[in-house]
């Protein structure tokens, strides 16, 4: 079976994540508006600006469809600008507080390699580009990661975030990790 995962393309890094989801065997779509949502089997948030792609969420009437996509079990990942798209004070599709550009503006884009639970054969090398982190989180989220002891990566159900960028520097194993997720769930029956 060839999962079909939707990645939101208002503006940002979505073709990065096209390129890693052909390459792994999934069939990327891009999601601009609400009819590109249908019979999605996981969807990714990617990075950007997270402003622009919370006012294009806004303008496209994506908001309320997405939130149905998460509360129906499909999995989501968040990256970077999406994982801020989906905290509290925007989709609230999981219980955790982004701080944007918490490591520094430009500065503090970095590479670092980290142990990310559930990713197995050594640490992920992360790109991280104007990165938030984590600034609080409530008990049903767990914590995969941390960076200068902030949260850089959790999960909360079906919904998986982390503040760097995994369709860069060609470690693809988060995305196997998030595909699995996608097959499990769209061979389990509803
Ligand atoms: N700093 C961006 C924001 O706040 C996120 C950066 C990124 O996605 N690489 O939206």
């Amino acid at each position: 079976m060839v999962p079909v995962v939707g990645i939101l393309a208002l503006q940002g890094d979505f073709e990065a994540h096209a390129r890693v989801l052909r390459e792994l065997g999934a069939e990327p779509r891009e999601v601009r508006i609400p009819a590109d949502l249908e019979g999605l089997d996981g969807l990714i948030l990617p990075g950007g600006e997270s402003t622009v792609m919370t006012l294009g969420i806004a303008r496209e009437g994506l908001a309320e469809p997405l939130r149905e996509l998460v509360d129906a079990g499909t999995p989501v990942l968040g990256t970077c600008a999406g994982l801020i798209v989906l905290d509290r004070d925007h989709l609230g599709a999981l219980d955790i507080r982004a701080r944007r550009n918490a490591f520094g503006r430009q500065v503090r884009s970095f590479e670092a390699d980290l142990e990310l639970a559930g990713v197995d054969g050594g640490p992920v090398r992360a790109v991280f580009i104007r990165a938030p982190w984590i600034d609080d989180h409530g008990p049903d989220v767990e914590v995969l990661a941390e960076v200068e002891g902030h949260p850089i990566a959790a999960r909360q159900g079906n919904v998986l975030v982390l503040a760097f960028h995994p369709e860069l520097g060609g470690d693809r194993r988060v995305h196997e990790l998030f595909l699995d997720a996608v097959r499990a769930a769209a061979a389990s029956p509803g």
